[in-house]
């Protein structure tokens, strides 16, 4: 909805929220504190809104030794790369980030009311889901014990370091032999598994494919095509419209279905990458910004 179009909560309407929830009232609630949910309170902060980070630290690349394609941290390992940006954050004092899970989030008033981590419901004018994705990763016994260090989804984040090697693609028929396409441009030794045949994966270093038929090969990274999902039941609960694939639909500005509440990041996009994440966050947080004015942010 256009800010034009948009009123801003009645009087007694504020007054209550403000009696209610008193010091525990913001500008804007943003769930996730990762590339998208930071990046977002860094330009809310940077504009003077109250705004609380709510993130519960699984971010989707925990378990990658570094991070790669995002310009000036080429290489940095994930979780320095958010406690750089946690300190980015900290500079602004109306922004708030605290280790707690989201559990609900619902419409009040003229904003929103989550639950996090046991604490009483703390209100919010905005809502921006910043929650991720998760990768849906097939059930193959030692498939984890590589992920993000041999066994990975991206090659725009991975495939670099293992150029001109043995890469193996598992996957179902369609969605193996597109990924396999796109890794050739890395190496000439690709070869596609059908997931359904992956008894399970063995080696200590290097990852040892065992098929059901008894059969052996070494590859020195898998790449999984394995489906994205939405993380949290907040979508659900919000009633937010999703996309055929999966994604939360949103405007170009991450604005969702119901006015005020935002999405950004792996949520809201095909493409996943931190600096794409961290882009649509900065892009939410000024539509949040630039929808505000016209709402209130106190009692009278
Ligand atoms: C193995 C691997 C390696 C990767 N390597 C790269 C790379 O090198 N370069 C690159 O650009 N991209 C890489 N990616 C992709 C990158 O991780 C994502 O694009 C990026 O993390 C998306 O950022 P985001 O902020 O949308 O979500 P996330 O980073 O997933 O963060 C979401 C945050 O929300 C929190 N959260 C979720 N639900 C709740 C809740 N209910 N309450 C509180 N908090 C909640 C989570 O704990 C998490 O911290 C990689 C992905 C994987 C799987």
């Amino acid at each position: 909805m256009p800010p034009s179009e948009r009123t801003s909560a009645p009087a007694d309407s504020r007054r209550k929220i403000w009696a209610e929830y008193g010091m525990d009232s913001y500008d804007a609630l943003v769930v996730g504190g990762s590339a998208a949910g930071l990046s977002a309170a860094l330009i809310l902060g940077r504009s003077g809104r109250r705004t609380l980070v709510c993130d519960d630290g699984r971010p989707r690349n925990a378990a990658a030794r570094a991070v790669h394609g995002f310009l000036t941290r080429e290489g940095v390992e994930p979780h320095e790369l958010l406690r750089l940006a946690r300190e980015d954050v900290a500079r602004y004092p109306s922004v708030t980030v605290r280790d707690v899970h989201v559990a609900s989030a619902k419409p009040y008033e003229e904003g929103f009311v989550i639950s996090a981590g046991g604490n009483a419901a703390t209100f919010g004018r905005t809502l921006l889901l910043a929650a991720g994705m998760y990768d849906d990763l097939p059930q193959i016994a030692g498939l984890d014990r590589f992920w993000g260090r041999a066994a990975f989804s991206c090659p725009y984040c991975d495939a670099w370091e293992f150029r001109n090697k043995r890469i193996a693609v598992i996957g179902e028929p369609g969605r193996g032999r597109e990924l396999a396409a796109v890794l050739e441009q890395w190496s000439d030794d690709v070869w596609i598994c059908e997931e359904s045949s992956v008894a399970r994966i063995d080696g200590s270093d290097v990852p040892e494919i065992v098929g059901y038929d008894g059969s052996r090969r070494t590859s020195d990274a898998i790449f999984v095509s394995a489906p994205l999902r939405l993380r949290h039941p907040l979508v659900d609960q919000l009633g937010l419209q999703v996309r055929g694939d999966g994604e939360i639909e949103v405007d170009e500005c991450g604005r969702t279905s119901i006015p005020g509440c935002y999405a950004a990041g792996d949520a809201v996009t095909t493409a996943h990458q931190l600096i794409l994440a961290s882009a649509s966050g900065i892009r939410a947080a000024m539509a949040i910004n630039e929808d505000l004015p016209v709402r209130s942010s106190g009692p009278d």
